[in-house]
């Protein structure tokens, strides 16, 4: 790993610490700069924790999209349980924090040279790169889903355009139509989300769809929170969901946009809406930065999450090999927190102390069921690792109050990460 320490900065070029005491220009070149790329749960906070850990600090916030979508409740809208104005979220407060937002699409990185350029034409060079541009889709690995598919066949794996498509298909649908989610093979963004998904939309064809069926295939035989979810699927919708496993042949191996089918090695389903979540790897800049390995994934030192694969550069939320922290908001919070520290220590030149992170992730089953799961998590052996005896789930035999309490308190959850990010 190179640290780049303040003195660095002082010395760097022409503007050698003496020079530097003379001249205002260069005293002003000789301040750190930060790029992070990236304005979502991990790139925004970390930007704002960066700025507010030192103020000499020149830190730069790139956005690809004006406003921030969020995932975390959208299966909420799908189920027509909330509106989609309830998840946007603009970058004015933090502009006028002084963090200086760029609005455009970073096309490439070069390590070298310590540069990002910008698809408008611009470039900015870095001391230190943050990369917190989350997921996207592994397009092709599922044979037949490509972004023309994905109009027909929504992904709803990134917030916006794909939820509103999803949710007025479902609205759409007769009544005792069939609704097929194929979840992927670990890991992707939101374990549990596709399961809060199949919940939700469960809920409302309960409600106003009664006659309709809901298929969820599985490329896995285990998911998060399972038996709570499976003994509330049980409680809830015991007629109209069926989960099919690996091991039941619930693995899609192919899909046809055109028939709205889905192909599983025993078995075709015709689907009325499909919901396809398909493989996933880390935002596409990740791999032109060379921080990717083969797997589409990032891996990164668990202490400064500075990636394995290019010095100065650090991977946050989704995008990064993590252990066993979940790729959810919560943690990509966490993670930009420690990161944040551990960007200020390394260009002050101090060593960056072993962090402690936690993570809750709560789904709903319904809109008043809540369940959770959390955990705490240490580098250990070069990796994150859980704390053990931390964390847990809900308790399986809770009465409905206790439910209901885990589902407001999701919505406080997402009021407070949100506010802290972006308000
Ligand atoms: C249906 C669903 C439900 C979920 N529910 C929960 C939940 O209840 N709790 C929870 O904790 N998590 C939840 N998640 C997971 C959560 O949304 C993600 O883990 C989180 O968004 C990851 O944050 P991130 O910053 O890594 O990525 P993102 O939040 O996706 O942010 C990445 C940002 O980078 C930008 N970007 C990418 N590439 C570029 C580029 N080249 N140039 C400029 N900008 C770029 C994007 O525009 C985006 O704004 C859910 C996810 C889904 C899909």
């Amino acid at each position: 790993m190179i640290r780049t320490t303040r003195r660095t900065f002082l010395k760097g070029g022409a503007a050698a610490a003496s020079v530097a005491l003379l001249a205002a220009p260069a005293l002003a070149q000789a301040k750190a700069r930060i790029i992070v790329l990236g304005g979502g749960f991990a790139g925004a906070i970390c930007a704002r924790e960066l700025h507010r850990a030192d103020l000499s600090f020149e830190v730069t916030l790139v956005e690809a999209n004006p406003t921030f979508t969020a995932c975390p409740f959208s299966n909420a809208v799908i189920a027509g349980l909330r509106d989609i104005a309830m998840q946007r979220f603009g970058y004015d407060v933090i502009r006028a924090e002084g963090v200086t937002i760029v609005q455009d699409r970073a096309t490439a990185v070069d390590p070298q040279e310590r540069r990002v350029s910008l698809r408008g034409g611009a470039g900015f060079g870095y001391d230190r790169l943050v990369l917190a541009p989350g997921i996207d889709i592994r397009w092709g690995a599922l044979p037949g889903y490509d972004e023309a598919a994905a109009a027909s066949m929504p992904h709803a794996w990134k917030a916006g355009d794909q939820t509103l498509l999803l949710r007025r298909q479902l609205d759409a649908m007769a009544d005792g139509g069939t609704v097929v989610i194929s979840a992927p093979a670990n890991p992707f963004r939101c374990p549990p989300g596709p399961y809060e998904r199949a919940s939700l939309i469960a809920f409302y064809l309960k409600k106003t769809k009664p006659r309709s069926k809901l298929i969820v295939l599985d490329a896995k035989d285990t998911f998060s929170k399972q038996r709570l979810f499976q003994a509330a699927w049980q409680q809830l919708y015991p007629e109209l969901m069926e989960w099919v496993p690996l091991s039941n042949g619930g693995k899609v191996t192919s899909v046809d946009a055109k028939t709205r089918t889905l192909v599983t090695d025993f078995a075709t389903y015709k689907a009325d809406v499909a919901n396809v979540i398909p493989p996933q790897r880390a935002g596409s800049i990740a791999e032109v930065a060379g921080v990717a390995d083969p797997t589409g994934w990032c891996p990164i030192d668990p202490v400064t999450f500075e990636s394995r694969l290019r010095p100065n550069i650090h991977v946050i939320g989704d995008a990064a090999i993590a252990g066993a922290m979940p790729k959810s908001a919560f943690a990509a919070n966490a993670q930009a927190k420690v990161c944040a520290f551990a960007v200020t220590a390394l260009l002050r030149g101090e060593a960056p102390s072993p962090p402690k992170l936690v993570n809750t992730c709560y789904s709903l089953v319904a809109p008043d069921y809540g369940i959770s799961i959390a955990g705490v998590y240490h580098p250990t052996g070069g990796q994150l690792a859980d704390v053990e005896g931390a964390g847990g789930v809900s308790p399986a035999d809770a009465p409905p109050d206790f439910r209901a309490l885990e589902a407001g308190y999701a919505e406080a959850w997402f009021r407070t990460i949100t506010a802290e990010t972006f308000a």
